[in-house]
């Protein structure tokens, strides 16, 4: 594929000299899941494409499904069902209440809060919050379990409104939604009105130097309009009056995830000065670092399509763990349909009975691994594996084993 300029602005700054590296072709939606009576019927698809902005260092698809399509009609993902996550979140909720000192008369804000999971921790010490998610059967949840959330999707109007009723933000959360957003300058423009003058805004978003050094191309789906860096996030918050001021780095959240804390003052630490020098550094700010990605990607699609070929004519029989988006991304990618894996777990029970887009394995609780006995599961959640093979062990001790698809396809177990 020949590097070609695009007429698509950049979302962040609005360049038009957006360079496209990468084309994963014309993919159905990944959290699509498929209904029983709708199987066999024709899916929606869209192009996926990725691009890089030389101006403002913003990685990005071209492509702009609307959110609606998106995030609210059938939307499973439940925060709730990850372990790892919710300790993650705890730590990161008594972290906050300690160094802000938070008590009952602040407000702590998250954007895009899911079924609850992180407010539940303020919620617990009697600290007042808002959740704010456009996803009616997750904000229905929260609610439900007391924890007050707004079924609405958030931007600077929303924001005005509540600034207008008199609430402003101590802290305000925002954990994997920047990548979600279609309108990131409206959204940051949002944070900025809504934050108190002394307040925090931190943000959790995975690392687009993991996607390229890891090799994580399936994190790549249309609900990710945008892949940050460091230095991207500070141009587009220096728009909007805020600043970056500390990032934290967490190796093994969603292969590798970056929390920057925002405010309105320039008190930038020590490791923030560090990590923005690096990534000029390292070239993360540069076309050429991306340039070559599409066929490293592509290294990997006939790796691994060659080792499910080759167990499957040993007679292996194969299952996948993991029926999300990144999943989904990669069966289509890879183009592994019903004749190399036969069906996928997932531990949510929204999908189970559902089938994936695209390539049709029907979804299944875990325990089908064991009453099955697949030889090989693919881990299609490999952003998840410690939390999954412990989770598996009966499995693991039957003699089942793991293909974990990236950096590189690597057989675990047995
Ligand atoms: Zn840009």
């Amino acid at each position: 594929m020949s590097v070609q300029t695009s007429k698509v602005p950049c979302r962040s700054c609005g360049s038009l000299n957006l360079r496209r590296f990468l084309d994963l072709g014309v993919t159905p939606l990944a959290d699509a899941l498929v209904r029983p009576d709708k199987v066999g019927e024709p899916e929606d698809r869209f192009p996926l494409e990725v691009a890089f902005c030389p101006d403002c260092t913003l990685t990005q698809i071209l492509e702009e499904v609307p959110p609606q399509k998106l995030f609210v009609d059938n939307y499973l993902y439940f925060s709730s069902f990850s372990d790892h996550l919710l300790a993650h979140s705890e730590r990161h909720a008594d972290w906050l209440i300690d160094a802000r000192n938070l008590g009952p008369d602040s407000l702590v804000v998250e954007l895009a809060s899911n079924d609850g999971y992180l407010l539940k921790n303020f919620v617990d010490r009697d600290i007042p919050v808002l959740g704010i998610d456009p996803a009616p059967d997750q904000a229905a949840a929260a609610n439900a379990a007391g924890i007050r959330t707004l079924e609405r999707f958030f931007g600077d109007e929303m924001a005005r409104e509540l600034r207008d009723a008199g609430h402003t933000a101590d802290v305000i959360i925002a954990n994997n939604v920047l990548a979600h957003v279609p309108d990131i300058n409206g959204f940051v423009a949002g944070m900025a009105t809504l934050l108190a003058d002394d307040g925090l805004i931190t943000v959790e978003n995975p690392y687009v130097r993991e996607l390229v050094d890891r090799r994580e191309f399936d994190t790549i789906y249309h609900e990710h309009y945008c892949y940050y860096s460091c230095t991207s996030i500070d141009r587009l918050m220096q728009r909007h009056g805020l600043f970056l001021n500390d990032v934290e780095f967490f190796h093994n959240l969603h292969g590798g995830t970056l929390r920057w804390h925002i405010g309105h003052q320039n008190v930038r630490t020590e490791r923030a000065l560090e990590y923005l020098a690096a990534e000029e550094e390292s070239g993360l700010n540069h076309f050429d670092y991306y340039s070559a990605f599409a066929d490293t990607v592509e290294g990997v699609r006939k790796q691994l399509l060659g080792l499910l070929q080759d167990l499957k004519s040993q007679g292996a029989s194969i299952a996948a763990y993991g029926a999300a988006a990144k999943g989904s991304t990669l069966l289509n990618y890879v183009g592994i349909e019903t004749d190399l894996v036969d069906f996928v777990v997932d531990r949510n029970t929204h999908k189970q009975g559902t089938f994936m887009p695209g390539t049709n394995q029907p979804v299944l609780a875990p325990r089908a691994l064991i009453e099955r006995r697949p030889d090989y599961v693919l881990l299609l959640a490999w952003n998840f594996a410690e939390e999954i093979m412990a989770q598996q062990r009966e499995y693991l001790e039957g003699g089942g084993k793991f293909i974990v698809p990236v950096p590189a396809p690597e057989i675990v177990g047995g």
